[in-house]
């Protein structure tokens, strides 16, 4: 155990809080995570006391504040704008008990001294406890050496502390990840030896260790530790599927290893969630769809069994519903076709219809991860610009019968027919030429178009109606997107 002297700058509301408790006469000491950033010189995202002072007795000296928990955390309101610092967590000392299931104490007690509390927690760099009033350091596990050598130990034995909640080996490579640390050897000995033991955690609870790891800088590190380690399949086994898999003479890396790297780019670049989701299961669906043909892998529809798949394991992770969306969207329609010196404004604009106008730009983000992680240079920086101004000037057109300027009330009315399958049918044929030319979508010439359509047997206008939401749907991108892979081009 060693008590050193040292100033930390700590904010004037989280030391007010240490006050009022010193005053009344409960000691208290800063823990957790804010003390290990604090010392590293990152951020903390959150900042927790812990003292000798019971809930009820925390509550009465600080009547703003909140008691919503089994744990004993009391969260004290500050009058402060930095949301970080809205609430400062102030948390009984715990002593636990017994983890008869990898994942709850038994029973939750209140402890009377630092050292106990210290004691259960997970990592050495994260038992590290700091007095505000007295500015010294309280260090029982060796954290501060850790810290230095950038290292995730588990406080005690790590096959007991995973035993007791196996969340912790996920908690490992996501601080791992964040802070660019390595795991300590018997840390990850243990790790590999109790991956099952996470069968019993909760998807949520893993749900949002991934969830950092993929908002971290280095997300590749950390996925690829626990694809060594035997965590994987516990984000999903379809990502084990593309470990080692070989891919056509387009790609350098294997699949798994291109998925990593996309991820990687996207995070380099700072995309949002949905878009790194995207870059990491854009191709899980290739071990699914690998296919030899002339002489060659062929992956023909991966993108679609893949957004079914990010679908399945997004939804199984219970990730909102506006994330999972999105990173389906993007998974599907992956396969663009950009080709500038080939590709029509029509094509763009049924490209934008597919993935939706919200989604567009992610999902040239989505592209450029894939290319990157494909080893592929980015885009010249002339074709990226003349893609990008296609779309901008398609972004304005109509895209879905929603934007023509006649509906089904006006068919109605001008064949005199009552309503029936035909009117979905003449509004997919008036759409499909639309797309192909927006100036059309005006009243005069698909007023014109209606009572020709309307004229035609029932047979032949729904036989020309499917055809056109076929195509409006996409499914000629497909038809591009399988000659592309057939040439290998991108
Ligand atoms: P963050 O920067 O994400 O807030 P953190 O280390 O503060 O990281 P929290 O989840 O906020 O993580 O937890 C606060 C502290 O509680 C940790 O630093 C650790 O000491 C302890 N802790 C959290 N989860 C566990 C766990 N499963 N087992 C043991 N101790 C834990
Ligand atoms: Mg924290």
């Amino acid at each position: 155990m060693s008590v050193t002297n040292i100033k930390l700058q700590i904010p004037k509301e989280v030391r007010e809080v240490s006050r009022v408790l010193t005053d009344a006469g409960f000691k208290n000491f800063l823990v957790g995570g804010c003390v290990r950033d604090l010392l590293l010189g990152r951020k903390p995202k959150d900042w927790d006391i812990a003292t000798i002072a019971t809930p009820e007795e925390i509550q009465k000296l600080f009547p703003d504040s909140f008691y919503e928990n089994d744990f004993g955390t009391v969260g004290v309101k500050t009058s402060s704008e930095v949301e970080s610092l809205k609430v400062v967590e102030v948390t009984p000392y715990r002593l636990e008990s017994g983890y008869s299931d990898a994942r709850h104490p038994d029973k939750v007690e209140w402890g009377d001294k630092i050292e106990e509390d210290l004691a259960r927690r997970d990592f050495t760099v994260n038992a590290l406890a700091y007095d505000i009033p007295k500015e010294k350091l309280l260090d029982i596990f060796g954290g501060e050496i850790d810290l230095k050598k950038k290292l995730i130990r588990t406080v005690g034995k790590p096959e007991e502390r995973f035993g007791e909640d196996a969340l912790r080996m996920f908690r490992a490579l996501r601080l791992a990840s964040e802070l660019d640390f390595a795991i300590e050897h018997e840390t990850q000995k243990a790790i590999q030896n109790n991956a099952s033991l996470l069968e019993n955690i909760s998807k949520e609870r893993i749900r949002d260790e991934f969830t950092k790891i993929i908002m971290s800088d280095n997300p590749g590190v950390a996925l690829d530790i626990a694809a060594r380690l035997g965590l994987l399949r516990f984000i999903s086994p379809e990502f084990e599927k593309g470990i080692g898999m070989e891919q056509n003479q387009a790609h350098a890396y294997t699949v798994w290893e291109h998925l990593l790297r996309s991820l990687n780019h996207a995070a380099k670049r700072q995309f949002p969630l949905h878009v790194r989701l995207a870059a990491l299961f854009h191709d899980i669906a290739k071990p699914h769809t690998r296919f030899w043909k002339n002489n060659q892998w062929t992956f023909y529809g991966h993108e679609v069994v893949g957004s079914r798949l990010a679908r399945k394991i997004l939804d199984e992770l219970r990730f909102p519903k506006e994330v999972a969306d999105k990173t389906v969207r993007l998974v599907r329609w992956h396969m663009f076709f950009s080709d500038t010196e080939q590709i029509t404004l029509s094509a763009v604009r049924r490209m934008v219809r597919n993935v939706g106008p919200d989604l567009v730009w992610d999902l040239m983000d989505t592209r450029t991860a894939d290319r990157i992680g494909t080893g592929r240079p980015k885009e010249t920086p002339y074709r990226l610009r003349k893609y990008k101004s296609m779309v901008e000037e398609v972004l304005r057109d109509p895209i879905s019968v929603k934007q023509l300027v006649v509906g089904g009330e006006e068919i109605m009315k001008l064949t005199e027919k009552p309503a029936g399958p035909h009117i979905g049918f003449i509004l997919e044929i008036l759409l499909s030429e639309v797309l192909n030319d927006p100036e059309l979508n005006t009243k005069e010439y698909l007023e014109k178009r209606i009572l020709e359509l309307s004229a035609l047997n029932p047979e032949e206008l729904a036989k020309l109606g499917k055809e056109a939401r076929t195509k409006n749907a996409g499914e000629e991108e497909k038809e591009i997107g399988k000659i592309r892979e057939e040439y290998k081009v991108q």
